[in-house]
């Protein structure tokens, strides 16, 4: 017989070629390790209570027929869950990691969220609602602090879903929302659409659900949404700051019912999650920075994952603005001396606040700045509001244009590179740059 390793290995192609998700052939199979061979079934060891669920409702059967392909036996399986001493996993690992062809990512999906021991667990309980909504984990209560990758999921979950599932509606909405739509629905008696809305749909996402507690009619009318959805199979997906039972003034029975799934909590990052989420994060801004910045980063500032965010936004300006190649470490230390100082009332910088201090440096009318009038002393004030925009808010192409009188994708993106080209030949703009955003980011 051959080694076991090998046998698995071989069985794994098989099994890649099913499994058309990379993400859930990375979770489910990819983190499922055979360690013994008794009684004529094979052992596995999973990470989490979920993946063994999900090894043994779904991928059982094409796991067996697999194993049956490489070595012409019908082997059962059997899942443990936890970690088996192995000396070769990590390099196993790293392997099928290579060999997946893993999608570019869009905002927030599955293959752009770092999987570590602070959510595990959330990670598996997600991927398992996204490949089999409403037929167990029901409902998905995700909950933990601020920043820590709920909202993120809950996308991820969708975006799965719509990507795998196409047949599926789904409707999100953030507590809030549904309880303004609600309160207006009641003013203009259109109680019956709103109803049909949440009531009408396959999977329901509802962020931060604590936000209804204690408003009794919404409790009230969510009520009645959960009961309509849980009693025909559709799927709803919850998150909060903390759990059921601890929020407060939350209608008992919604504390019952919100407790009859999966709960999950997220921790905070622990430090090797954390530099591999700021390792995304570089990823999917496209900046330019190396494992070791990453590392003097996550070592000299002590601040929540959404905060890095917007700090890696601000760095990636500064950066671009002295054109540095690689964001450097002098670069790092700067945006960390005026980030830190300032952190406390962290401003939101949008495209009116950008053409506000345009207009105010560079002495000019805002109303000019988004007129269509042409003349140099508004071309370039524009043009740097532009510019600004695009680095420090994450406004599309198109977005940006509708706010300086309906440009195209094209016009924007020429002022972009005019301003890039000044800042390389005109000292003076490159310093009247350097100053807004510093300015703005402040
Ligand atoms: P929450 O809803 O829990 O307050 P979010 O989902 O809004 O948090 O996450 C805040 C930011 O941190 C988002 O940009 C999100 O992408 C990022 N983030 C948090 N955890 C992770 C993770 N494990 N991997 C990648 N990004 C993460
Ligand atoms: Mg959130």
């Amino acid at each position: 017989m051959l080694p076991l390793n090998d046998i698995w290995k071989k069985a794994c192609e098989y099994i890649s070629e099913e499994i058309s998700s990379p993400v859930a052939y990375r979770t489910w199979i990819g983190e499922s390790y055979p360690y013994k061979v008794k009684n004529g079934s094979i052992y596995f060891c999973v990470p989490t209570e979920i993946n063994k669920n999900m090894i043994e409702k779904r991928y059982s059967e094409l796991i067996i027929n697999s194993i049956l392909e490489v070595t012409g036996e019908k082997y059962g399986i059997m899942v443990t869950i936890g970690e088996e001493e192995d000396d070769d996993k990590d390099e196993k690992r790293e392997d099928k990691k290579e060999d997946l062809n893993i999608k570019a990512p869009s905002k927030y999906t599955f293959d752009n969220f770092v999987v570590g021991n602070s959510n595990k667990f959330a990670h598996a309980a997600s991927l398992a609602v996204a490949e089999t909504p409403g037929q167990g984990y029901n409902p998905l209560f995700i909950y933990g602090g601020s920043g820590l990758g709920k909202t993120h999921l809950m996308h991820a979950i969708e975006n799965y879903i719509h990507e795998n599932n196409t047949k599926l509606k789904t409707t999100f909405v953030t507590a809030e929302t549904f309880t303004i739509e609600l309160i207006e629905a009641v003013q203009k008696k259109s109680t019956e659409a709103f109803r049909e809305k949440y009531r009408k749909t396959d999977v329901l996402f509802v962020d931060d659900i604590h936000f209804i507690a204690g408003k009794v009619s919404t409790e009230e009318e969510f009520h009645n949404t959960f009961n309509t959805l849980f009693d025909s199979d559709k799927q709803i997906v919850l998150t909060s700051d903390r759990p059921p039972e601890e929020i407060p003034n939350l209608a008992e029975r919604l504390v019952t019912r919100f407790s009859w799934g999966v709960k999950c909590d997220i921790q905070p990052p622990e430090y090797e999650t954390k530099v591999g989420i700021l390792k995304q994060k570089a990823k999917d801004q496209n900046i330019n920075i190396s494992t070791e910045t990453i590392i003097y980063i996550s070592d000299n500032i002590n601040i929540n994952v959404r905060e890095l965010e917007g700090f890696l936004t601000t760095l990636s300006a500064y950066s671009k603005v002295k054109r540095e190649e690689e964001v450097t470490r002098e670069t790092v230390d700067y945006v960390i001396s005026k980030y830190i100082s300032v952190k406390e009332e962290v401003k939101t910088i949008t495209p009116k606040t950008i053409i506000s201090a345009v207009a105010k440096l560079f002495r000019v009318n805002e109303d000019d700045i988004t007129s269509k009038r042409k003349t140099k002393e508004i071309v370039i004030p524009r043009q740097v509001s532009i510019y600004l925009c695009k680095n420090l808010t994450e406004l599309s192409f198109n977005k940006i244009g509708d706010y300086f009188g309906g440009k195209d994708h094209s016009t924007v993106m020429h002022a972009v590179k005019k301003v890039e080209s000044y800042i390389e030949t005109d000292p003076e703009i490159k310093e009247k740059v350097l100053t807004l955003t510093k300015d703005l980011t402040n």
